[in-house]
């Protein structure tokens, strides 16, 4: 299988339009003409990811965050990214990175959330950022970055926070604001969606569900009146590039493709009566 055809679906996947003006995405190292058979997905590349893809002789990883991110003037090993590309090259590993594409698009990260959560009247939080006369391409009308939607039933705060820590099987969140509070109409923004706050105010959601935000974003929910909930950035992206080896799998037959073992969340969650991680 030739990676460019890889790349053509994941890029009629996830539309590179989508992405965020900021991002880096699309085929960042490597070859398209290049022969791929063993394709790995992760969150993140890591050291630990790479030394995964090397010892399964793995030719392309689709890693949601990009590396390289910003622009880099050397590739040597005097720097953690330079070590980084410089061991894929030489072991003949490609990277294609969706990331913000992949959030935004109509099958992408948050429209996952949203479904998981079996909410009914799902759009995104804010119109696809494709500039003017590029509607016609938004065929799905669930284009567009962040979701907003409501559940099927209203339900308190805490009952909410549970089924999270169920649905994205997690030992903890964390949350901001009144937990007996009625919720209904949820806005969504997968990773560090605090930038989300806003639209979700504009909007009249009463709570917002992302990965992580600052405390300056959780004191300014409270006052907002919009409940927050955090599933942290790993929990709230890791079960989409988990979904994602299984669309490449279906749809590429020949292929042979899995989820990174070897990546962690970098983040442990440690309990002040107990030195050990919660499970
Ligand atoms: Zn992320």
């Amino acid at each position: 299988m030739k990676l460019e055809s890889i790349i053509g679906f994941l890029e009629e996947f996830a539309p590179p339009r989508l992405a965020e003006d900021w991002d880096n995405v699309g085929l960042l190292l490597g070859d398209r003409k290049n022969v791929v058979s063993k394709v790995m997905t992760c969150l993140t590349i890591t050291p630990d990811v790479i030394d995964e893809a090397v010892e399964r002789q793995v030719e392309l990883i689709v890693a949601h965050h990009p590396m390289p991110f910003r622009p880099v003037k050397k590739i040597t090993t005097d720097s953690l990214v330079g070590t980084m590309l410089w061991r894929m090259s030489r072991a003949g590993i490609s990277v294609y990175s969706p990331h913000t594409a992949f959030d935004s698009a109509a099958g992408g990260i948050n429209q996952l959330i949203a479904e998981k959560l079996q909410m009914d009247q799902v759009s995104p939080l804010q119109c696809s950022n494709d500039g003017n006369n590029q509607d016609h391409l938004n065929r799905s009308g669930l284009e567009g970055a962040g979701r907003q939607g409501m559940l099927p039933d209203a339900q308190s705060a805490s009952t909410l926070c549970r089924r999270l820590c169920s649905l994205f099987s997690l030992p903890l969140i964390q949350f901001c604001g009144d937990l007996d509070a009625n919720v209904s109409k949820i806005a969504i923004g997968c990773g560090s969606g605090g930038q989300f706050l806003a639209d979700a105010v504009r909007t009249g959601c009463d709570s917002m569900i992302t990965g992580e935000a600052n405390f300056h974003t959780g004191l300014e929910a409270i006052a907002c009146g919009v409940s927050l909930f955090l599933l942290s950035h790993y929990g709230s992206e890791r079960f989409a590039v988990e979904a994602l080896a299984d669309i490449l799998a279906g749809e590429f037959s020949e292929l042979q493709v899995w989820v990174s073992q070897n990546e962690r969340d970098p983040v442990q969650n440690i309990l002040s009566v107990s030195d050990r991680p919660v499970d």
